[in-house]
């Protein structure tokens, strides 16, 4: 295999405000493209965020300086042994080991014929709840974007919490309850609750009733994620504390929550999310399907993922090709139909990515001809 690798900045149409950093003008993505001898292509994305998992610069590095040895010249049906390779070759970068085993596992489905799903153990749904974020710190510009995914048949959405005071925050839940009640609402804090305040904020929260409420208070406080899920009568999700099945086996020793947010670019790869599901769904957790700042691409080996992963229902937050970028980088719209994810049927990912977008979005690239 020849491996190509593009860092791009994507711009994006509106500012995104989290507990643990804020988002404007770009998001920043890494690609990956592996031919093999025969001149098939299998594209994989990371989709980092520095305040998060880790820096776009780290997963450009992490894939062509550091993993690029494991890779080159290797055959495609070595996927077990590239990974266990990558994940010894470089610490962390989980962006780039997902974006790694996206593109192993979509050119093995292109030269087999076979959907990515199917080389995940099969699909178990066709169609998966899409769940857009609520974050923009001009919430008259979210009530905007509010309307239309209401018109578009959207009918969950995740409000970012813990950003700009308690009294913003209830005072959006009101309006939000009150204006779009057909709407399900998910709760995310982001780490973004001091400890001293968490549990009179999240009791406050629990009130309106949300589907689950999202990491209030910092990944490593195991004993007050313990605390809160205690205090309220909501589910209490973990998301930056866990990333991969080792958090995920402390999370269940300390009981910190009653449900997990699955990422690939947490996990460092779709096999391991499946793992993370599985640990979950095996005491009683729930999982959802999270996402990062993400682009068509990623979004597509979510969702492949997922479609092969029964223990994931709570939905996906799929939504920034759609909602959020300015233009994403496939050939073809990131499918979703009245509020609904569509998983695609094509072998590999389904869709590919547009190489002039890619090109044109490119900040640096390493682009060989070195199969
Ligand atoms: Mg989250």
């Amino acid at each position: 295999m020849a491996m190509d690798v593009w860092h791009l900045q994507l711009p994006v149409n509106a500012r995104r405000d989290h507990g643990i950093g804020s988002v404007e003008r770009m998001i920043d993505i890494v690609v990956l493209r592996l031919t093999s001898e025969g001149g098939q292509t299998g594209w994989g994305e990371a989709s980092p965020w520095s305040v998060f998992t880790g820096s776009a610069e780290a997963s450009f590095a992490a894939l062509d300086r550091y993993i690029r040895p494991h890779v080159v010249g290797r055959h495609v049906g070595e996927v077990s042994a590239i990974m266990a390779l990558a994940a010894k070759s470089v610490a962390h970068c989980t962006e780039a080991k997902a974006a790694l085993e996206t593109a192993l596992l979509d050119l093995q489905g292109r030269i087999a014929g076979l959907p990515v799903w199917a080389l995940l153990g099969g699909k178990c749904r066709d169609t998966i709840a899409l769940s857009c974020s609520i974050a923009d710190p001009d919430f008259d510009k979210d009530l905007t974007l509010m309307a239309r995914l209401r018109e578009d048949g959207v009918r969950i959405i995740k409000l970012k919490t813990g950003f700009a005071g308690h009294a913003f925050d209830i005072m959006r839940l009101e309006r939000l309850r009150t204006d779009f009640p057909e709407f399900s609402i998910r709760i995310d804090y982001n780490q973004g609750l001091h400890h001293d305040d968490a549990i009179r904020c999240v009791r406050d929260v629990a009130s309106f009733k949300p589907d689950f409420i999202e990491q209030p208070v910092a990944h490593h406080l195991h004993p007050l994620m313990a605390d809160i899920r205690n205090a309220i009568d909501v589910p209490l999700l973990a998301d930056e504390s866990v990333f991969g099945p080792e958090d995920m086996q402390v999370a269940i020793d300390h009981q910190i929550a009653d449900g997990v947010s699955v990422k690939i670019m947490k996990t460092g790869g779709l096999t391991r999310a499946q793992t993370v599901a599985r640990m979950a769904a095996n005491v009683g957790m729930s999982a959802y399907g999270g996402d990062m700042f993400e682009a068509g691409l990623a979004h597509l080996a979510g969702s492949h993922m997922i479609a092969a992963t029964p223990e994931i229902t709570l939905g996906c937050e799929f939504y920034q090709a759609s909602y959020f970028l300015v233009e994403d980088v496939l050939e073809q719209p990131f499918p979703v139909h009245n509020g609904m994810v569509q998983v695609p049927q094509g072998p590999g990912l389904g869709i590919r990515p547009d190489l002039d977008k890619i090109r044109h979005h490119a900040i640096n690239a390493v682009e060989r001809d070195n199969v």
